[in-house]
């Protein structure tokens, strides 16, 4: 069985320290979901600067960079950033995005000026309360994640619940979809699930 969840934890993630972190990395590498070499892995690559060399030279910029000089100015404006995400500060996953969006200023968006890094969380953070006017502190693949092994719910009921509680906003599919987690170690005999009858 996998280790139960922590008595003393805070309940909401916004909360938790670095320990509270360390220590739910640990039980999932102890418990065999993931391994060390796959976590450093993932690290890794999460810290691989993002490929501008495509998607910060094309035609728009060439028209205010001129066709020869385009990517030695990009990387002149790329090497002078400072490598971390500019809303939260984090080195993982950046983005290359626009200030002022191109929704705004449709192809006058694509100038170095015009461009920041973002990490992929504080992208998706911005779209998503963009349209929802809601923040959750971690993505949406993350929360769903962090509540099934955090809180470990024994029925998909109890699970969409803590869903909705912390604050996902999204269509139910996206709970049924995470609980496949459960199911399989369930399979595998380390997760529990009560029987429930009218939770489908
Ligand atoms: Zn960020």
């Amino acid at each position: 069985m996998l280790t139960p969840p922590q008595e003393d934890l805070p309940n909401s993630d916004r909360d938790w320290n670095e320990q509270h972190w360390k220590n739910l990395l640990e039980m999932l590498i102890e418990n065999g979901l993931v391994s060390y070499k796959e976590v450093a892995s993932h690290v890794l690559g999460g810290l691989n600067p993002p490929q501008v060399g495509t998607s910060l030279t094309t035609a728009n910029f060439q028209r205010v960079y001129g066709k020869g000089k385009t990517m030695r100015k990009m990387f002149e404006w790329f090497y002078a950033q400072d490598g971390v995400c500019r809303n939260c500060g984090t080195r993982l996953d950046l983005q290359a995005d626009h200030v002022n969006p191109r929704i705004k200023l449709k192809e006058e968006a694509d100038t170095l000026d015009n461009i920041q890094l973002l990490c992929r969380r504080c992208n998706v953070v911005r779209r998503e309360s963009h349209k929802q006017g809601g923040l959750t502190f971690l993505t949406t693949q993350s929360a769903l994640m962090w509540i099934l092994f955090v809180k470990q719910p024994k029925t998909y009921k109890e699970y969409h619940d803590l869903c909705r509680e912390y604050g996902l906003t999204m269509a139910n599919i996206r709970f049924q979809e995470g609980w496949a987690m459960a199911e399989w170690l369930h399979k595998q005999g380390i997760y529990n699930i009560e029987d429930e009858r009218n939770a489908h």
